[in-house]
């Protein structure tokens, strides 16, 4: 299987100031999550490692309005600054959307937890190019599955506001390159809903989006997740969400699984995009659910059955000692089955 992975993304390495606790950088999202995913995929034979190609940055402006203030204000910093958005104005205000006021970022962002540095628009662009290469695998036949080993994370980043650590949605993204070739479903498995990508395709009836996560009640992103939003309009019946409770058990996350992947074959796709994060395991530090290493090749097992030329995008998962077994665990389940 190919490993797609782009350029240097430690140059994206924040101190996360506003995240509290003693352990809180580590937890957070660092490069040593992709060390930890390549180091353990790297020592199996069956994958190679290739480098993400450079796409255009039109791929990019048309989906995401804060294109250019993300890439200004980058500009604007000097090496070792992050800067933080620390007032949101919030909708109804009537203010002018700036992309060249940094200071004014809160108008484009969710949070106080998505900081930008001189590297950050390079390195949130190189991980959007790290999907779009695994479409264009896809597009072109290939590829039947591909991992693009992404970070920053894309799933919380919309199409009006990026946070929650995502600047540009990688899998709306892919899904858009990937449009014009046909249906595409994506499948969000982080445990945190995937708001943004939701947000992105809510009106758009050629793709299908599902999520399965901890139940917003009491889990971020709180405002979306819940399994009344089924898409708008004529996109009626295209959202599948499955919030689940705290301590969720493999065979309650199997079944939510077989109702989502009902739901995907009567909307008949050409491609499926997973935005998958491994923050589902029991020992994440942020996540919530019961899962084991050994369960991710059993999620995998039941999507490789679809038989969809699969694009897998790497979001979430925090906890270092189990990550690369998760990713590694969920990927050959692709093989495995496919194989079999
Ligand atoms: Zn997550």
């Amino acid at each position: 299987m190919i490993i797609i992975e782009k350029y240097n993304d430690s140059l994206h390495n924040p101190h996360w100031k506003f995240q509290l606790g003693p352990n809180a950088y580590e937890v957070k999202d660092t490069p040593r999550r992709v060390k930890a995913i390549k180091d353990r995929l790297t020592q199996d034979s069956r994958f190679n490692l290739v480098t993400a190609e450079i796409f255009p940055e039109r791929c990019l402006t048309g989906l995401h309005p804060y294109h250019d203030y993300i890439r200004n204000t980058a500009e604007s910093l000097a090496d070792d600054e992050e800067f933080y958005p620390d007032l949101f104005p919030g909708d109804g205000a009537g203010l002018p959307r700036r992309v060249d006021a940094p200071l004014q970022g809160g108008i484009w962002c969710t949070d106080a937890v998505t900081p930008i540095m001189k590297k950050t628009y390079a390195v949130a662009k190189g991980s959007a190019d790290t999907a779009l290469t695994g479409a264009e695998l896809l597009a072109s036949g290939e590829e039947q599955v591909v991992y693009a080993l992404c970070r920053p994370s894309g799933h919380h980043a919309g199409p009006r506001v990026f946070g929650g650590y995502c600047y540009f949605n990688n899998v709306a993204t892919a899904a858009n390159y990937l449009l014009p070739k046909g249906r595409v479903a994506i499948l969000d498995l982080d445990y945190h809903h995937g708001n943004g990508t939701q947000e992105f395709f809510i009106e758009h009836k050629a793709v299908f989006t599902a999520s399965i996560h901890g139940d917003p009640v009491v889990e971020y992103p709180y405002f979306w997740g819940y399994a009344d939003e089924r898409g708008v309009g004529q996109a009626e019946g295209t959202n599948h969400n499955e919030p689940l409770p705290q301590g969720t058990t493999c065979a309650q996350y199997l079944e939510a699984l077989d109702r989502i992947i009902d739901s995907l074959r009567s909307f008949a796709p050409d491609f499926m995009i997973i935005a998958a994060g491994f923050d589902t395991h029991a020992k994440d530090p942020i996540g919530g659910f019961g899962l084991q290493v050994g369960d991710y090749s059993r999620i995998a097992a039941r999507l490789c059955d679809l038989r969809l030329p699969t694009l897998i995008c790497q979001e979430g998962g925090y906890n270092l000692d189990v990550l690369g077994e998760c990713v590694h665990a969920f990927l050959t389940g692709f093989i495995e089955t496919k194989a079999s």
